[in-house]
This record gives structure tokens, sequence and C-alpha cells, in this order.
């Protein structure tokens, strides 16, 4: 196999060791959370605790509403037990007997009110988790599938790296640092392949003889315009 050949064929491998390192990274970037799943679970947590502080908030006004129910029966004992006979003191009782029950009439709204906004709330959060539910199993089938793909991109590329061990054993030391030096200044691409006299890396028209002597096969011969090594 003459040098170009196997020059080419270097090239061919390395593009595609460099795709499979890109998609390596593609998977690498999309491993992981995605948005969507970190704000599913965000509004579980936020209503979870939406409905926690509104308990909470239930809870005391169950305990005020309980602690105005002993005042209130108290008040009532002593304003019919017949014991208290002063007209002012029986007025004083009178007086707090009402506020406490307007008292406990504003609280039991609240109440009301409140039950209703946690209904309202648990409903919600059960249409929040469900979404999560969703989201989640969707993007572990996902993860699962990148992470089988990333597993066959390795062993790919693991096979690739090996063949190329091999062909660049074939292929002297100066064409091999010729052809890293050019991969590296020509943009990833040393061999220009010629498809219709043009160079393939640049599309310029190649002159014949250049064609020419490419084919004869007995020189390395570089496209004039890119300074690629051009194959046929
Ligand atoms: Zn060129």
């Amino acid at each position: 196999m003459s040098t170009m050949q196997l020059l080419h064929q270097l090239q061919e491998l390395d593009q595609k060791i460099e795709a499979r390192v890109g998609a390596l990274q593609e998977i690498a970037s999309a491993l992981g959370e995605t948005d969507e799943l970190i704000s599913a679970r965000a509004e579980v947590d936020n209503l979870r605790e939406l409905l926690h502080d509104q308990e909470q908030r239930l809870r005391e006004i169950e305990w005020s509403v309980d602690e105005l129910n002993t005042h209130i029966a108290a008040d009532e004992r002593r304003l019919y037990s017949g014991a208290v006979h002063s007209p002012k003191e029986l007025e004083s009782i009178q007086r707090d007997l009402e506020a406490r029950k307007r008292r406990r009439s504003e609280l039991e709204d609240r109440e009301l009110q409140l039950m209703g906004e946690l209904e309202a709330n648990q409903a919600d959060l059960e249409q929040a988790q469900e979404n999560l539910n969703r989201v989640r199993s969707e993007w572990e089938v996902h993860q699962r599938e990148l992470a089988d793909r990333e597993q066959k991109v390795n062993e790919e590329l693991t096979a690739l790296r090996a063949e190329r061990a091999a062909l660049t054993a074939k292929i002297g030391s100066g064409d091999l640092s010729l052809y890293e030096e050019l991969r590296r200044t020509k943009r990833g691409r040393a061999v220009s392949v010629i498809e219709r006299s043009t160079c393939s890396g640049c599309r310029i028209a190649l002159p014949m003889g250049v064609v020419q002597r490419v084919r004869a096969g007995r020189e390395l011969v570089y496209c004039p315009s890119c300074g690629r090594l051009l194959y046929t």
C-alpha cells in the first residue's frame, strides 16, 4: 500500500474517531438532570411547603377556636349561674361573651376559607406530583439510553484507536509527523481527495499536471492552494 493510501486511511479513521469523541461530549452534556426535571420537582416542593404552612395556620385557628369555646362556656356558666348579682358585672361578662363570639365567628370564616384554599392546593400538588412522576420516568429512560450509547461509543472508540495504532505502525515516522502537522494546521484534515480535478479540501480546480503527478503516485503532492496532501 502506498504512503498516500495509508495516510488517506488514517484520515478516515481519524474522522471516525473525531465523530465519536464529539458524540461522547454531547452525551456527557445531556447526562444529568434536565431543566424540566428540576422545575417539575421544584413545583412539587413549593406546593408541599405551601400546604404545610396552610395546615399549620389551620391548626392554629382551630386551637384559637377551642380556646375561645372554653372561655365562652365559662362566661355562659358565670352568666347563668346566678352567682353574679351586680348588673355592672353581668353587663361586663355579657360584653366579653359577645366579643368572643364575634371573634370566633371571624375565625370560623377564616377557617372555612383556608380549608377551601387547602383543598385546591392539594389538588394542585397531586397534579404536580403526577407531572413529576411522568417527567422523571421519561428522564430515566432517556438517561439509560444515553448511558447505553455512551458505552457503545466508548467501545467503538477503543476499537478505532487500536486500529489506528496498527495503521500508524505501517507509516514512516517522517510521513506520520507530516500528517499530524498538516492535521493540526488544516482544521483536522491533512489529506484532500481529488474529485473531478478539484481539491475537496478547498474546492479549487487543480492544474492537470498536479492531478497527473498525484495519479502517478511516486511522490507526495500538495494542493497548491490549501497545502493539503492530495489523494486520488
Ligand atoms: Zn486544496
